[in-house]
């Protein structure tokens, strides 16, 4: 019995059904409280969960949810004009006639080692095939409207029989198990397992078994966001997510092929509502209606699966936006709940309750501690939120990398030592946020004539193929909707 009709919901009824046809998956959701209604931008763990793990045609994804592709962050943040953060780990990689990892040769005029961020800095997606249709590359995920994510879910869920009930419930049971769900109508729902996605309410995880909940609050300042954005007239549709340093917080900017979404994510001790969306307006003044505000805390449950209830999505946790995060972590949550499911042979054992909660905490504290190096060294503004996220955000598990990257500079030796392989940002993650932010480190490397030479031809043979060769996100689209084009 899923609990909550949000994308968690969804996607946990979607997954356990395709995966074990055998169960039968109930969702309930209710007609009065609705859904958050944000998280459009996703990372690789998007594309991965639904067309590999779950194996869904894409096709129906792209008619119905009408996503737009994304290769990555571009971050305006730190002392550089900007940098990006791709997803085709460029650098955890040394190129066979350099003498060191890609990060020592960053250089902020072509910021671009690899295909993926010359291709983002010419706003383009994929390369162009001979047949005019894209060369899909597995380095993307999307941006997606949430409505319309949603709506996709909820027809697959139907599509592979998760029956679904429309009721406001409330939970019967004690403190450490629920023994049924009554309806507003006062039927009564009763199942072998529940999941808690009844987003921030956590109703069974939180309000009936009361799980303590481990707040990120010392690390992540911002608790609040406000929302809007306007619609698309003649801007390119870049293929990657903006995140732009504002004065107490940080801004995104999602590309949908219709419409531009914004969103202020903002410390409420740093800044009052009305002060915050005074400068989201004064700097968006294309912004249509008035923007909303969202309140939200960053954390976790301690443990997500207690009893006979696992929680999936923002009832079990969450962490801010700033990496797009919190699909990722509920597709994991989700596959390794079927998996698990599956090979204890539907008699989940304490020791399996045990590594899933292990499992599912270690995700949410690594990108917790991802995104304190974000916070600690974007030097960009002086503001009272900056200084204080500088001076104040401990590294906890990033502290390691950091100092060796300090001592060493950005070599990727650390990779899968002070990185674990669970991780997924890795060590090109850590890489391209202390490069981007241009963190000082003690070793210093000056490439010889050679280097630099190839270096200059590498860098204009990668934007003369993206300029010549490239796909923009807009013409991708045109492509794969010519009627003659055809999915493998
Ligand atoms: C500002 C902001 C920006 C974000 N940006 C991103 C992003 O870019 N990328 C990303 O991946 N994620 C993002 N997220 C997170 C994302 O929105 C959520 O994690 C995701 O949508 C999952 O939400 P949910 O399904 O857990 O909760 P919700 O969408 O809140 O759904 C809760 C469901 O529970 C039901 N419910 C609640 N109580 C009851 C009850 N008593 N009886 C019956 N039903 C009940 C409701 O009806 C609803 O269907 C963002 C979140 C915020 C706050």
């Amino acid at each position: 019995m899923v609990v909550g009709g949000g994308s968690a919901g969804l996607m946990a009824a979607l997954t356990l059904r395709k995966k074990i046809p055998a169960l039968n998956v109930h969702l309930v959701r209710s007609p009065d409280i609705g859904i958050i209604g944000v998280g459009e931008g996703t990372t690789l763990a998007f594309p991965r969960h639904f067309f590999e793990f779950l194996g869904i045609n894409p096709k129906s994804f792209y008619e119905q949810a009408e996503p737009t592709w994304k290769l990555g962050i571009r971050f305006l943040w730190g002392p550089r004009k900007y940098f990006f953060y791709n997803f085709a780990f460029e650098y955890a990689k040394k190129l066979p006639e350099l003498k060191c990892a890609n990060g020592f040769y960053y250089d902020a005029s072509s910021p671009w080692m690899d295909r993926a961020s010359a291709y983002m800095a010419h706003d383009k997606a994929f390369p162009r095939k001979a047949n005019g249709l894209p060369q899909f590359h597995k380095n993307h995920a999307f941006h997606i409207e949430n409505e319309k994510l949603v709506g996709w879910l909820e027809s697959q869920c139907r599509q592979c029989g998760v029956q679904i009930h429309e009721a406001t419930v409330e939970v019967d049971g004690t403190r450490d198990h629920i023994s049924g769900l009554v309806t507003d109508s006062g039927q009564r729902l009763e199942a072998d397992l529940y999941i808690d996605s009844t987003g921030f309410r956590s109703e069974l995880l939180g309000r009936q078994l009361r799980e303590p909940f481990i707040s990120y609050s010392d690390t992540l300042f911002c608790d609040r966001a406000v929302i809007g954005g306007w619609s698309r007239t003649d801007e390119p549709v870049h293929p990657y997510t903006t995140a732009e340093t504002m004065d107490a917080g940080w801004c995104w900017q999602i590309e949908h092929e219709n419409f531009i979404n914004r969103g202020y994510v903002y410390g409420s001790d740093f800044i009052d509502d009305d002060k915050a969306v005074e400068e989201f307006i004064r700097k968006n003044p294309l912004i249509e209606k008035t923007p909303r505000v969202i309140k939200f805390r960053s954390g976790r449950y301690r443990r997500n699966w207690v009893g006979n209830v696992v929680a999936v999505g923002n009832a079990a946790g969450f962490v801010e936006p700033l990496e797009a995060t919190a699909l990722q972590v509920i597709a994991v949550q989700c596959s390794s709940l079927a998996d698990g499911l599956m090979d204890c042979l539907l008699e989940p054992t304490p020791s399996f309750v045990d590594l899933y909660n292990r499992y599912n905490s270690r995700q949410w504290d690594d990108i917790r501690d991802f995104l304190a190096v974000h916070y600690k060294f974007n030097t960009r503004l002086e503001t009272p939120f900056w200084l204080a996220c500088q001076r104040d955000t401990p590294l906890h598990g990033a502290q390691e990398v950091v100092d060796y990257y300090i001592e060493n500079g950005p070599s990727f030796l650390p990779a899968n030592i002070l990185v674990d392989n669970y991780n997924s940002f890795g060590i090109d993650g850590y890489l391209a946020m202390l490069v981007g932010q241009n963190v000082p480190y003690k070793k210093s490397y000056r490439p010889g004539s050679e280097e630099k030479q190839f270096l200059k031809n590498y860098r204009e043979g990668l934007a003369m193929e993206a300029t010549t060769h490239g796909m923009g996100v807009k013409e991708a689209l045109d492509a794969i909707r010519d009627p003659s084009a055809r999915w493998a």
